[in-house]
This record gives C-alpha cells, sequence and structure tokens, in this order.
C-alpha cells in the first residue's frame, strides 16, 4: 500500500473542499476502498474520513417515504423496521450481499458506489484494463467472462456492477440527494461505452448524502431473488428485484430490475411493458423474461446468464405476486 494523507471531517462543507483536493478518495466504512488500496488497484494520495459526517438516520421523509441517510450501515438498515413492513425486497437485497461483518461496516453511501469485482480490474499485474487505465485495453473480452454482463457492455468493458441493494433501490424508483442536486438512482451510474473509468455522474467533491424512497401503498409487492456460485457471500450471476402494484390478481403497475448481467444496474421497462394491466400468470412472466432478455450480448462463456436471468425474473415475479 502506497503512502497517504488522512483527514477527517465532520462538516459537509469541509469534506466536500477536501474531496476536491487532487487524488482524494472519501472514506466511510472502507470495506471497498480499503480492499483496492491493498490490492494496489487504488492508491489515493488523500484519504477523507467522512464517518464523522451526521447522516445516519432513517426517518419518515416529507412525502410519506423513507430517507435513509448515506451513512446508515447496510445492516442497521436491512433490519430497520419501517423497511421490513414496506420495502422488504430492499431488506432481502440486503441481507444476499456479502457477510454479516461485511454489512456491519458497510454503508448505503458506499455500497452505492461500489466498483466491479471483475478480477481482471482486481490484479494489477494485468495490464490491459481500462477500468483503472483507460486506454489499455480489457482482458475480459477474450478471457474469462464467467461473471461478467450480458446486457450494457462494449467493445472497451463488460463488466458487471456488482450491488444488491441498488438493484432493489432501482425497482423501489429511489431517488439519490447529493451535497448539490437530486437525481433519480437510475441516472446514478452510466454504462462504460468508451469510458469505463466514468462509473458514475458524481462531480469532483460531490458527496451522496441520502436515498429517498418513494410512498409505499396497501396492494405493493417486492421479492428480491439472487443466483450465485454458493450460498454466502458470493456476488450474482443473475438477480432480479420486482415490484408488483396489484389490484386483486391484476398488475396495475411492476418495476423490474436486474443485477449481475449488466454493467450497471439494469431497468427493464421491456419486461414491465408487457405485464402492465395484465393478470399474474406464469404465461405473462414467461412471456416478459424473454422480452428484458432480447438485447443480451453474452460473450463466449456467459451465455448461460440469458436463461439463468429469465428464470431468476420468472421465480421473483412468481414470489411477488404470491405464487411461489
Ligand atoms: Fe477492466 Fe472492464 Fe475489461 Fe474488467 S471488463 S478488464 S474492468 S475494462
Amino acid at each position: 500500500m502506497r503512502p497517504f494523507s488522512y483527514v477527517r471531517e465532520e462538516q459537509e462543507s469541509k469534506a466536500e473542499q477536501s474531496g476536491r483536493i487532487e487524488g482524494a478518495s472519501f472514506i466511510a466504512g472502507g470495506t471497498g476502498l480499503v480492499d483496492l488500496m491493498r490490492l494496489g488497484v487504488e492508491a489515493p494520495a488523500t484519504v477523507v474520513d467522512i464517518t464523522g459526517l451526521s447522516w445516519t438516520k432513517v426517518e419518515q421523509s416529507d412525502g410519506g417515504g423513507l430517507r435513509i441517510g448515506a451513512m446508515v450501515r447496510n445492516s442497521d438498515l436491512a433490519y430497520h423496521e419501517r423497511v421490513q413492513k414496506d420495502y422488504a425486497v430492499l431488506s432481502e437485497a440486503l441481507l444476499s450481499g456479502a457477510s454479516a461483518q461485511v454489512r456491519n461496516m458497510a454503508t448505503v453511501g458506499g455500497n452505492l458506489l461500489q466498483r466491479t469485482r471483475c478480477s481482471y480490474f482486481r490484479d494489477p499485474a494485468v495490464t490491459a484494463c481500462n477500468k483503472r487505465e483507460p486506454g489499455s485495453g480489457c482482458a475480459a473480452l477474450k478471457g474469462y467472462t464467467r461473471m461478467h454482463a450480458i446486457l450494457g457492455g462494449s467493445n472497451h468493458c463488460i463488466a458487471v456492477h456488482p450491488s444488491d441493494m441498488c438493484v432493489a433501490l432501482l425497482a423501489l424508483d429511489a431517488e439519490i440527494e447529493t451535497t448539490t442536486r437530486k437525481l433519480p438512482i437510475s441516472e446514478l451510474h452510466l454504462e462504460p461505452g468508451k469510458r469505463p473509468d466514468r462509473e458514475n455522474v458524481l462531480e469532483s467533491g460531490e458527496l451522496i448524502r441520502s436515498v429517498l424512497l418513494p410512498r409505499s401503498s396497501a396492494g405493493r409487492k417486492g421479492a428480491y431473488v439472487k443466483a450465485r456460485d454458493r450460498a454466502s457471500f458470493a456476488f450474482a450471476l443473475a438477480s432480479a428485484a420486482v415490484v408488483l402494484d396489484l389490484d386483486g390478481a391484476r398488475i396495475r403497475d411492476v418495476r423490474i430490475a436486474f443485477g449481475g448481467i449488466a454493467t450497471r444496474p439494469w431497468r427493464s421497462r421491456e419486461a414491465e411493458h408487457v405485464l402492465r394491466g395484465e393478470k399474474l400468470s406464469d404465461a405473462r412472466f414467461g412471456e416478459a423474461a424473454e422480452n428484458a432478455l432480447k438485447g443480451a450480448r453474452p460473450r463466449a462463456g456467459n451465455e448461460f446468464k440469458v436463461e439463468l436471468a429469465k428464470r431468476v425474473l420468472v421465480r421473483a415475479l412468481q414470489r411477488a405476486g404470491g405464487m411461489a
């Protein structure tokens, strides 16, 4: 690990200021950054500790939804009474990620910005990685692609976004409040295109302050289903978060998001379109899954993800609809 300066900030404006120093990185739970510093993938000149900021509450928002502070720990959020009752899909997604120890440390803000688990990215001995070193190439394109994306990739990067929480937040239509603006979570993460090193729209020094969840309603049901190589502490091969707004057995509204198969948390409006206004049925679920994966571009080694993602989505719809 290379030497670095350390500064702790307890005021928002000072944290923003320190975050704008050349080569600075913010640290909260440290479950992402410290790993990457140890591996030699990240080497910030200054580490700005923001654990003293006061964004640690989960509280009701003005509209009757929830405001979740960026510094709330993943475990605290997963077991929060209101989250378990009204936003169970979020609780399920959080508890399917990492381990209890990591969840106890990791923060909501850090989870939103966690970096890919692409093994080539995490190994500095591999020289071809456009995300780590722009213009150097991409070792994954002709390499081992089992964990890589089939949606949203480019000829410059096919790394998967690793978060479970973000998939649920996308299906919940969450908004992100930063120190300078508010934006839908669907606009936070970027596809790699020609610049895989740019992963989100945040500017230098800009901090995520909170996540806003819209008010929940009586007929709303959700489910998160994750397929992975082992039962715990493993990243998704494919996952799906579903939020159904039901009127009896009819789907008034639906939101669907995928994880583990795309370069960013992936909303599937194609699948939603098939289901909106329809009755709950396996036939419709299957049709929705076909539509969702129409644009998939698998590589040699991850073709299986197309079928896996379809099955994961059908299972999530069945569970949310009370059919499984
Ligand atoms: Fe790097 Fe992306 Fe290629 Fe992985 S997929 S080696 S992160 S450029």
